[in-house]
C-alpha cells in the first residue's frame, strides 16, 4: 500500500476548540467549509458535536452532508442561499443563514416559509466583499423582523485584516460595526481566527474560528496565543528509493537542483497530487526518520526528493513528515508562498487515518 497518509488528532482539534471559547470568552460556531479545511468535516463535525456550540460551513451542500451524518447542532450558511429555492430546505433542516446582501432579504420577503429563520445578518465594515452598506443596515433588520418569517437575528460582519495586529483597520471596522447596530438589541459575531487570538476589544457573542482550530496560525510572526494551539493534521509517508550522488549531479525535473556537494538522495512517496505544493522550493523543511532535513529539486506527480546527507540512519522506509507537529503547515505554506489555508484545502488522494477520539 502506498504509505502516504494524513493523520488527524481529534483531540488536539477538541483542545484548539476549547481554546477559542476560552479566549473570547463566547459562544462558538466551528467553521468547517470546505470539507474542513481537508480535515473531513463529518468527523471532525462528530468529534466536536457533545461540545459545539454550532458549526458554519460554506453551502448548503455541505451543511446537508453534515445533517445526513446525524449532526442535530445549528449550522451557519456563510453565505446564506444562493438561490431562493434553497430556503425550503434551510427551514426544514434548521439551518442558520446569513443574508449578505438585499436581493437575499427581498428573496426572504417574497417567499414562502413553513418555520421561522434564524437569519446572521452581514455588514460590509470595510472588507468591501460581502455584506449590506451600513445606511441600509438598520432597514434590513427592520424588514427582515416585519417580514414575520424571522424569529431571530445575529449581528455579523467580517475582518480583511485581523491576521496584521498592526493593521488600523481591524479597529476602523469594530467602529464601524458598532455604529451601524446601535440602537439594534442582537447577539453579536465578528471574530474569525485572528479576531479570536488578537482582537479582544471586538465585540462578540459568538465567534467563528476556523483555521486557528486545525492548529495553524493565521499570523505570519510568532504570536503567544497563535503558540497554545495544537496541529491537528500530520501528512506522513515513507521514503521508498536512496540514491549516492556525486557533487555536480541535477535531481528531477527541470534539473532545478543541482548537489553543490556528494549528496544523499531520498525518494518520497508524496507529490502535488496528493496537495503538497507544486511551488515548495528547494529547503523546503521535511522531518525524516525524527531529524529535520529538506526538499530538493522540483515536486512532481506521486514523489519528490529530500537530502539525506546529514541523516544517515535514514534508509527505505524511513517515514517523513510533510507537515504536522514538528514541520508546520504555516511553515511550509511560507515557503512556497501560500497560506496554511491552501496547503490544507489542497489535501487529496491521501486517505485520512483519525486518532483520538
Ligand atoms: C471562513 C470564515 C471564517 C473562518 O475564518 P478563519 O480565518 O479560518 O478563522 C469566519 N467567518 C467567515 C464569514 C468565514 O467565511
Amino acid at each position: 500500500m502506498r504509505p502516504a497518509r494524513a493523520l488527524i488528532d481529534l483531540q488536539a482539534l477538541r483542545h484548539n476548540y476549547r481554546l477559542a471559547r476560552e479566549l473570547s470568552g463566547a459562544k462558538a460556531l466551528a467553521v468547517i467549509k470546505a470539507d474542513a479545511y481537508g480535515h473531513g468535516a463529518v468527523r471532525c463535525a462528530l468529534a466536536l458535536e457533545p461540545e459545539a456550540d454550532g458549526f458554519a460551513v460554506a453551502s448548503i451542500e455541505e451543511a446537508l452532508e453534515l445533517r445526513a451524518a446525524g449532526i442535530k447542532a445549528p449550522i451557519l450558511l456563510l453565505e446564506g442561499f444562493f438561490e431562493a429555492s434553497e430556503l425550503a430546505l434551510i427551514a426544514e433542516h434548521s439551518l442558520w443563514c446569513v443574508v449578505h446582501s438585499l436581493w437575499q432579504l427581498e428573496a426572504i420577503e417574497q417567499t414562502q416559509v413553513h418555520k421561522p429563520l434564524t437569519i446572521w445578518l452581514k455588514l460590509d465594515s470595510g472588507m468591501h466583499r460581502v455584506g449590506l452598506h451600513p445606511k441600509d443596515y438598520h432597514e434590513a433588520y427592520e424588514r427582515l423582523l416585519a417580514s414575520g418569517k424571522v424569529s431571530r437575528i445575529v449581528l455579523m460582519s467580517h475582518f480583511a485584516r485581523a491576521d496584521e495586529p498592526q493593521a488600523e483597520t481591524t479597529a476602523e471596522q469594530i467602529a464601524v460595526f458598532n455604529s451601524a447596530r446601535e440602537g439594534l438589541a442582537a447577539e453579536c459575531s465578528l471574530r474569525n481566527s485572528p479576531g479570536v487570538l488578537a482582537w479582544p476589544q471586538a465585540p462578540s457573542d459568538w465567534v467563528r474560528p476556523g483555521i486557528m482550530l486545525y492548529g495553524a496560525s493565521p499570523f505570519e510572526a510568532e504570536h503567544p496565543q497563535a503558540a497554545r494551539l495544537q496541529p491537528v493534521m500530520t501528512l506522513q509517508s515513507r521514503v521508498i528509493s536512496v540514491r549516492e550522488l556525486p557533487a555536480g549531479a541535477p535531481v528531477g525535473y527541470g534539473a532545478k537542483f543541482i548537489s553543490p556537494r556528494p549528496t544523499r538522495v531520498g525518494v518520497v512517496a508524496m507529490g502535488y497530487a496528493d496537495g503538497y505544493p507544486r511551488h515548495a522550493p528547494t529547503g523546503t523543511p521535511v522531518l525524516v526518520a525524527g531529524k529535520r532535513s529538506q526538499l530538493i529539486g522540483r515536486v512532481s506527480m506521486d514523489m519528490l526528493c529530500i537530502d539525506l546527507t546529514d541523516v544517515p540512519e535514514a534508509n527505505v522506509g524511513s517515514p517523513v513528515e510533510l507537515w504536522g507537529k514538528h514541520v508546520l503547515a504555516s511553515d511550509v505554506a511560507m515557503h512556497a508562498a501560500t497560506i496554511p489555508y491552501q496547503i490544507f484545502c489542497n489535501l487529496r488522494r491521501v486517505p485520512l487515518d483519525y486518532y483520538g477520539e
